[in-house]
């Protein structure tokens, strides 16, 4: 069994940089209202302020909106660990085949799935834990408008997510990754309150772009380390010259790296254990 590894949700503390934005807000209609001509330098300080949070939320390894893992703890670190982290799946033309890579390097991996996808493949979604790796919720759906809803529409999607996989996998989440890594301040009261963690990455290989396995592995282990968080995609996995998905001939190049390098792969719970 996994062990819970986000704090039991109590009152939401706010990010400082909405603290932050929210004082500015105050500051600047009181300028604007209270100091003649100042209204037009207020409206530009408020409109700085929000493209300002529009581009943390862009910025999927930022933790301005919130608390935001791109790297295993410390303790990790010492035990030599990385994580490797599959989107998007589970993918029945890739996901068996990667499991028996995992497998014949006994390495673990976290799947961060779709839970709609898990819902459609229960019995292969069932064997990736059943072989190790652990399941941590993608959203229901992977909406592509994701980053632009509101409170409701993140608890909809992200709380049907955690009740599907529990069903069908017997665990519980405890880590949630935005589709895209993309967010708007509105995310972080959703998951403290559901007691997900937001994990993104170190690296990330653009694979669902680049059919290049070269390329791909190039930048998954460029200042390879322990404590390193990797993003590959086993649905939408962009394809090589050779029609196969990248995953499948990246995989076992950077599993043999890791081996060469003495990194060990666990699955987040695990990493992320302190
Ligand atoms: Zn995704």
């Amino acid at each position: 069994m996994t062990e819970p590894i986000a704090p039991t949700p109590t009152s939401w503390p706010w990010p400082p940089a909405i603290k932050a934005s929210a004082g500015w807000h105050v500051a600047a209609i009181g300028a604007g209202v209270l100091v003649p001509g100042a209204a037009p330098w207020a409206v530009g300080a408020i409109v700085l302020n929000h493209a300002l949070i529009t581009a943390a939320g862009l910025t999927p390894r930022s933790n301005l909106l919130g608390p935001n893992v791109t790297r295993l703890p410390e303790a990790a670190g010492g035990r030599r660990e990385v994580a490797i982290t599959i989107d998007d799946g589970p993918e029945p033309g890739v996901t068996p085949q990667v499991l028996d890579l995992l497998d014949a390097h006994g390495q673990r991996a976290t799947f961060f799935c779709i839970a709609e996808r898990v819902q459609a493949q229960p019995a292969l979604a069932r064997e990736i834990v059943a072989r190790g790796h652990s399941i941590q919720n993608h959203t229901a759906r992977h909406r592509h408008n994701f980053s632009f809803l509101g409170p409701r529409g993140f608890a909809g999607e992200i709380a049907r997510a955690q009740d599907i996989l529990s069903d069908v996998t017997g665990q519980r989440p405890t880590c949630f990754r935005a589709p895209a890594g993309l967010r708007n301040p509105f995310l972080e009261p959703v998951l403290h309150r559901l007691g997900l963690s937001l994990v993104s990455w170190t690296r990330r290989g653009f694979d669902t772009r680049e059919g290049n396995p070269d390329t791909v592995l190039a930048r998954l282990t460029r200042g390879l380390a322990p404590r390193d968080i990797l993003l590959l995609h086993d649905g939408n996995a962009a394809r090589t010259p050779a029609g196969q998905p990248v995953i499948l001939e990246v995989l076992p190049r950077l599993l043999a790296r890791l081996r060469a390098d003495g990194l060990r792969a666990v699955t987040l719970p695990d990493g992320l254990k302190s």
